[in-house]
């Protein structure tokens, strides 16, 4: 249940960190501006959460989720 992080998956954090869309550059806490990707640069995803919450994949992505896709299963089609 806990998704606890692994002493493993710890990489050396950067003092700060630079979103590759919008170029900006955020400091610590980077959960606060970045979205966890294990396999990202330094465990962190190359996009800033501004960034990610204007891509039109996840928009689609998210107007599918409100629309009650939440299963992820299988598409029903
Ligand atoms: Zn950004």
């Amino acid at each position: 249940m806990v998704d606890a992080l692994h002493p493993s998956v710890v990489k050396p954090q950067p003092p700060t960190l630079r979103c590759d869309r919008c170029r900006d550059v955020f400091g610590q806490p980077f959960s606060d501006f970045f979205y966890r990707d294990a396999n990202g640069p330094f465990g962190w995803r190359r996009w800033c959460k501004a960034c990610y919450s204007e891509a039109p994949s996840i928009k689609r992505r998210n107007a599918e989720r409100a629309a009650g896709r939440v299963g992820g299963a299988g598409e029903a089609a």
